[in-house]
């Protein structure tokens, strides 16, 4: 069986990180709707975020994303270190997932610790960088502010 990763038909090398861009769509067969975002980051395969500092932000936005947005299934980083996947149940727009990330940037900035730093509730506890995980989110803030503020 032949099948279509969406994310793999995007050009990676025409996009302007950093985005948001609704890359999937999802009908059950009750039909609940699931919608899949694409929160780039980092320009594709210009720069990626080190590991300790994306774990950070994984954990930080797990449970800020919540606090911001009901009905969220899952957020996760991508493996190439560019950006995260946020899978929410509805029908749910660009521009609506934007302001939460935004809000949800500022959040991290303010952050005073990583949750979930310890070996019962991670898998890799050492391996997080709180200082990172805001040197990163203040940048794609400003980022975000500039070019969605035209
Ligand atoms: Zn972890």
């Amino acid at each position: 069986m032949k099948v279509i990763v969406e994310s793999f038909t995007m050009d990676h090398t025409k996009v302007n990180a950093p985005f948001v861009r609704r890359c999937g769509h999802v009908t059950t067969p009750k039909g609940d709707i699931i919608t899949k975002f694409d929160l780039r980051f980092t320009q594709p395969n210009k720069e990626s975020i080190p590991t300790a500092a994306i774990h950070a932000i994984e954990h930080l936005m797990a449970g800020y994303i919540r606090e911001e947005l009901e009905d969220v299934i899952d957020i996760s980083p991508m493996g190439c270190r560019t950006g995260f996947y946020l899978i929410v149940l509805g029908e749910r727009e660009e521009k609506e997932i934007l302001s939460v990330l935004i809000k949800v940037l500022e959040k991290v900035i303010e952050s005073k610790d990583v949750p979930a730093a310890n070996p019962i509730q991670c898998g890799n506890y050492r391996d997080l960088s709180l200082h990172g995980a805001k040197e990163y989110a203040k940048d794609v803030l400003k980022k975000l502010n500039k070019s969605y503020k035209k």
